[in-house]
């Protein structure tokens, strides 16, 4: 491994460099960004005290190595200036144009991408978000620089934050290096990020190695020559390579396969590149001839390619110093589409193949990106390729730093139900970079995304919500919702007609024995629960009369004839013994009095009442702010006729009460205000709607509720339903 390359270098290093390269430079350019960065940079220093613009100079040392363009040369000179002086990205416009700026504010964002988890699928989305939000590829290779140089000179960090900037380069930088077929970048990124993760086991296979350091690169050097001289004799045209595999390759197997050294047979490999298929199956001939080949390790990825097109001949064998190793043996075509990916064998097959430098790797991409199009007919190669660069999804956080991918064109509510359905369940609203956006607001990549979501346990989707989301996924969690949400109304109305028949025949069972009393039967009529029992009752798949004769009968085994008594007199929530209930209003002083409620306020339970002794009706109660109560009653004309009356505990009685909904006009709109009232299992008096001038209607519903409570779910849940400007009591 390369990890003794210079961890810093300097400007004079890169002018070096450059000079040496076989390509032109615009040498002014590149001076005028180094004189930038290093003015800019001037007071500032590393971690290890070393001047920071040396950082700066070592990622262009980098880049140039890799043969990039001085555009590239110049944005990695400046990379860090933006983010961290007062330089501002207008300037760096004026001074060096678009296209370098761009890159530079590249960078600049892809440093701000929070990695908080750890798992598999979270490294995989900020990867293909990575490769996403730079819309010039040549962001990713800056950034692939800069963290390679970072990663060179990690060891003047503490120690925790050596840890984190490791894990992220292990699962989100050298997956991208992979990709992007800069092996040798993969490797290094590896090795030390390794280094920072597992010292121990790096230092453990880096001396098992280190012992044989010297013999090993012999090794290599004379099966090489072994090969080729044999090869030669019937194949002119032959080229051979040899490698040991790196410390991070050789740590996965020992530590994580649990082999032993001795049990890895590819630490040494050796490949051979020939020009045919007929070749490479003539050279295996061969090297099973010069070397003991080792049972079942032949494998023919030619006749049966890996699915990345991947094809080879693969075997292991054994010199006479007793080492193994393994031969791979593959055409050129065989050996580009294994090193450069799929976009190089594309390349390949077009015969547009000159020397293959990384700059050229990357216009290919490019092209690719631009050029989707045009080659959409090269569907299976391409479709891989698009599958991995191309953004046909969409990456957005969490405030908390979660990245979240979802379809292209899925909403906020899709972000809800991914993040999960209780989420997206209680949702209310969503805010994008801080502001409120409407619900049907269509995410896009990169953007911070705030779910808003309510306490209220009982809130819900609304059916609308099915037309405007995109993935199934929320779209099945808003159904079973639906479906569930009527369970829970089913397992309600269930339990209350089961207590309002106990009542009529005498039974009475204090709440916490319901399970008790009821378990018989709950098992009996093939119920899991008792849940499900009173939803089955809800909905009428138990009809009551049947079983009650039953729980009588176990009621009056299980408690005790004093018991009912007591229970009797106290039932769940009552109000003090000695009041008298009239209808479900308590009135001061007066026993068994008609009452009515009046029309022109429909109180409900909890509202603050009064009653007015009316001639000849009884009591009729108002609400206590209605506009028929009189503000002051010792000062009205007949004081002596308004009494104080309250709510009893319990409330049997269904209550009317008239809304006035205010909603932008459109068709379906009193439709879906029924549907949502009847799933509720709300009886409707009356609904009635006229347009407003404004586009607006008016809609009045008078419908039956069981209190105020109940009153402030139904609002609630009207209030979701699209378009839907204001709901107010009558
Ligand atoms: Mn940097």
């Amino acid at each position: 491994m390369s990890i003794s390359v210079p961890h810093y270098q300097d400007y004079e290093q890169l002018v070096e460099l450059l000079n040496k390269s076989s390509n032109n430079f615009n040498m002014q350019l590149i001076d005028k960004a180094y004189k930038l960065a290093e003015e800019s940079h001037k007071n500032q220093r590393r971690k290890s005290g070393i001047p920071y613009i040396l950082h700066p100079t070592s990622v262009a040392c980098i880049l140039s190595e890799w043969e990039m363009d001085e555009q590239c040369i110049a944005a990695a000179l400046l990379h860090d200036v933006v983010e961290d002086t007062p330089v501002t990205l207008d300037e760096i416009i004026r001074g060096f144009g678009k296209q370098i700026a761009n890159l530079i504010d590249g960078v600049t964002k892809l440093g701000k991408i929070p990695y908080s988890s750890r798992e598999e699928q979270q490294a995989e989305n900020i990867r293909k978000m990575l490769i996403a939000m730079s819309n010039d590829i040549r962001v990713i290779i800056i950034k692939l620089a800069d963290r390679l140089h970072n990663m060179r000179t990690i060891s003047c960090m503490e120690p925790q934050k050596q840890r984190d900037i490791s894990l992220e380069t292990m699962e989100v930088y050298a997956p991208i290096a992979h990709r992007l077929g800069i092996s040798a970048v993969k490797d290094e990124l590896q090795d030390l990020s390794l280094r920072c993760l597992d010292p121990i086991g790096y230092k453990e296979i880096e001396d098992a190695l280190a012992l044989k350091s010297d013999e090993r690169y012999e090794f290599i050097q004379s099966i090489k020559q072994k090969l080729i001289a044999r090869i030669n004799e019937f194949i002119p045209n032959v080229y051979v390579e040899g490698r040991v595999k790196s410390i991070n390759g050789i740590y996965r197997k020992t530590f994580m396969q649990g082999k032993t050294m001795e049990q890895i047979y590819d630490i040494y490999a050796v490949r051979v590149i020939v020009d045919t298929i007929n070749d490479c199956y003539n050279v295996l001939g061969i090297v099973h001839d010069l070397f003991k080949p080792l049972p079942n390790r032949f494998k023919d990825y030619i006749s049966t390619p890996k699915p990345n097109m991947y094809q080879s001949l693969h075997t292991t064998v054994i010199g006479k110093e007793g080492i193994p190793f393994e031969v791979q043996i593959r055409t050129w075509d065989m050996h580009h589409t294994a090193e450069y990916g799929i976009a190089a064998h594309w390349k390949y097959k077009l015969g547009i193949s000159k020397k293959d430098t990384m700059e050229e790797r990357l216009v290919w991409i490019r092209q690719m990106l631009e050029n989707q199009k045009e080659i959409e007919d090269a569907t299976d190669i391409v479709r891989n390729i698009k599958s991995d660069l191309v953004p046909e999804e969409v990456f957005v956080f969490t405030p908390k730093g979660d990245v979240i991918s979802l379809p292209t064109g899925a909403t906020v509510i899709d972000l809800a139900y991914a993040i999960h359905s209780e989420v997206g369940n209680r949702m209310i609203g969503a805010k994008v970079d801080q502001k409120i956006v409407s619900i049907d607001y269509k995410v896009k990549t990169g953007e911070i995304v705030e779910i808003i979501t309510t306490k209220d346990e009982h809130h819900g989707p609304t059916r609308n919500w099915l037309n405007i989301v995109k993935t199934s996924e929320a779209r099945n969690k808003i159904r079973q919702w639906f479906k569930r949400e009527k369970r829970d109304e089913n397992i309600v109305e269930g339990k209350e007609e089961l207590i309002k028949e106990f009542k009529k025949n005498g039974i009475y069972i204090p709440e916490k024995d319901l399970p008790e009393i009821l378990a018989e039967t709950v098992k009996k009529q093939r119920c899991n629960n008792l849940e499900d029992f009173y939803a089955a009752i809800g909905y009428g798949g138990i009809q009551l009369w049947r079983i009650l004769p039953k729980i009588k009968e176990e009621y009056n085994k299980k408690i005790s004839p004093k018991d009912k008594d007591s229970v009797q007199v106290l039932p769940h929530n009552a109000p003090e013994p000695k009041k008298k209930v009239n209808g479900g209003v308590y009135i001061e002083g007066i026993d068994n009095c008609l009452i009515k409620y009046s029309k022109c306020c429909n109180p409900l339970p909890n509202d603050d009442i009064i009653g007015f002794i009316t001639r000849g009706f009884g009591v009729s109660i108002h609400k206590r702010n209605c506009k028929n109560v009189p503000v002051n009653i010792e000062t009205c004309a007949d004081p002596e006729r308004w009494i104080k009356v309250s709510w009893a505990g319990e409330v049997q009685d269904s209550f009317k009460s008239t809304l006035e909904i205010i909603a932008n006009d459109r068709t379906g709109l009193l439709a879906d205000i029924t549907i949502l009232l009847s799933n509720m299992h709300i009886f409707i008096h009356s609904l009635n709607s006229r347009e407003t001038k404004n586009g607006q209607a008016t809609i009045h519903a008078t419908i039956t509720i069981k209190g105020l409570t109940h009153l402030q779910t139904v609002m609630t849940k009207l209030s979701n339903i699209n378009g839907i400007v204001s709901i107010d009591r009558l």
